[in-house]
């Protein structure tokens, strides 16, 4: 998962560029870049957080009326500022581009783009064949003059090239600002407006905190397969194109975007409040003779908090957490995240000593983190430690952008009954899949780590050749 942002206005936009990826921070940490527009592209980018890349001194380096922004969190090709975002080409026009998502045919595209047009590809990374697909749809119309429509043509064909997951952005030089997403929608774009005192500015970003931040109003949610163009004169001109059944992600209100986040009309904290009541429906049924809920800081509290009021039982933050610790995920070995969880998390005994606890986290995917918790509340005196997950077992590889690409490395890839056992824990508690899916009407969503329904057309060659990319990532990582 990635976080894009693209600003286009009267001014100078990349003060706002650098705050507004400091709000997307959460959804990437490996590297941040930017580019601006004024005559040419003014390009930055390095590896690791905004604020380690960004202060207030390349402002004006990057002084620009359009820009666009991106922080990465790699799922495609490996952490090196090759691979980090964003990317350009000098024609037709001059473009340059961010995205979020995964191509899945990113081999077979990337073949015909070498073979066919002879051309030399400079990183592994999907933006690049999105890049040069819409770059070379609008050569083809060798045109001076560019007009809405033919954008919507040549995005249109690009949707129908790509499969996969995709949001992304495009400048245009001298012509505008262009966002779109896959047919089926599976990634979140919003776009929104501010009033200044020439009239409105536009910002499209992956989600509305960064609005709320920039001070601008949210206009909209793209919806699957929307293209939407700022022009030059700041004129907004949008067209729903490839259209699909939409499947947008579920995880990303489980855990990817930020509670404070609206994406179609929902507010994320709302959502994990939701489901932290499905959970207190299911486990009211169990008798679970827990004394406490807490919650794994941060991403679980509004999870917990609806599920402890639904079963009567108080909460209480009794896991601390050292937000100076970076990501535990993302470490290649096993042993590195366990150690990274511990540094980052430091149970209070004070409240968990001869108490049954019941833990609850979004999800457990490869189980180290929950497994270190569990051993972490023994040692402080728990009783019981019940694990719960506010989502359904993740079974499935992800293949979308989340990274969870390594079937074998999924604890629950081959059932969850031995979950508890492989953790630790006396007891663990998932989210119930179908009580989920009812409650969001079945429809619109990807619910494909779950239940293994791809939305797309997903072989199993593609599923060992995405394993095989990441592993190779992790180890020249190691
Ligand atoms: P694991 O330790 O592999 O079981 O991962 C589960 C933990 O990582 C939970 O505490 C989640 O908050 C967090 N998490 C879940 N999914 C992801 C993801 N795709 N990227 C980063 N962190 C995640």
């Amino acid at each position: 998962m990635c976080g894009i942002l693209g600003i286009i206005g009267y001014e100078d936009v990349s003060r706002d560029l650098i705050y507004g990826l400091n709000c997307i921070q959460h959804r990437g940490q490996d590297s941040a870049g930017i580019v601006t527009f004024q005559d040419s592209f003014k390009t930055m980018k390095g590896l690791g957080l905004v604020n380690d890349i960004f202060n207030m001194s390349h402002v004006e380096r990057l002084k620009a009326n359009c820009g666009l922004g991106h922080v990465r969190y790699s799922t495609m090709g490996t952490t090196e500022v090759l691979n980090a975002q964003p990317i350009s080409v000098n024609y037709p026009f001059g473009l340059a581009m961010v995205h979020n998502g995964n191509v899945t045919n990113y081999s077979e595209l990337r073949k015909a783009i070498l073979e066919d047009s002879q051309s030399l590809l400079e990183t592994s990374n999907d933006i690049e064949i999105i890049l040069y697909t819409l770059a070379s749809e609008l050569e083809k119309k060798n045109i001076k003059y560019l007009t809405p429509s033919q954008l919507f043509e040549a995005v249109e064909i690009t949707q129908s090239r790509l499969e996969g997951s995709y949001a992304a952005l495009a400048i245009i030089a001298n012509k505008g600002i262009v966002g779109f997403n896959d047919p089926r929608g599976i990634r979140p774009l919003v776009l929104g407006e501010k009033t200044v005192k020439k009239g409105k500015i536009y910002a499209l970003v992956s989600e509305s905190t960064c609005l709320d931040y920039l001070g601008f109003k949210k206009i909209k949610d793209l919806k699957a397969g929307e293209c939407v163009f700022i022009d030059i004169n700041l004129k907004v001109h949008s067209k729903i194109l490839n259209h699909k059944p939409p499947a947008f992600c579920i995880f990303e209100y489980i855990y990817f975007a930020r509670e404070d986040s609206v994406i179609f009309n929902r507010l994320v904290a709302k959502e994990r409040e939701n489901m932290g009541k499905l959970l207190a429906k299911q486990i009211k049924k169990l008798n679970l003779d827990a004394d406490i809920v807490i919650d794994v800081p941060s991403s679980s509290y509004f999870f917990a908090s609806a599920l402890a009021e639904g079963i009567g039982i108080p909460m209480k933050r009794a896991l601390t957490k050292n937000n100076f610790v970076g990501r535990s995920f993302i470490l290649p070995n096993p042993k590195d995240r366990e150690h990274a969880v511990c540094q980052k998390l430091n149970p209070i005994k004070e409240f968990i000593n001869g108490k049954k606890v019941a833990v609850v986290d979004d999800s457990i995917v490869r189980g180290t983190t929950s497994k270190k918790i569990t051993s972490l509340l023994r040692e402080a005196g728990a009783e019981k430690v019940y694990f719960i997950s506010a989502s359904p077992p993740i079974k499935f590889p992800c293949v979308y952008g989340v990274d969870m690409s390594i079937k074998t490395e999924l604890i629950a890839s081959n059932g969850e009954d031995k979950v508890a056992e492989a953790i630790g824990a006396d007891k663990v508690i998932y989210l119930d899949l179908d009580s989920l899916k009812e409650f969001y009407n079945k429809t619109g969503f990807c619910y494909a780590c779950f239940d293994g329904k791809y939305p797309t057309m997903v072989p199993k060659t593609l599923l060992k050749e995405i394993e095989k990319d990441r592993e190779k990532a992790k180890l020249s990582a190691n």
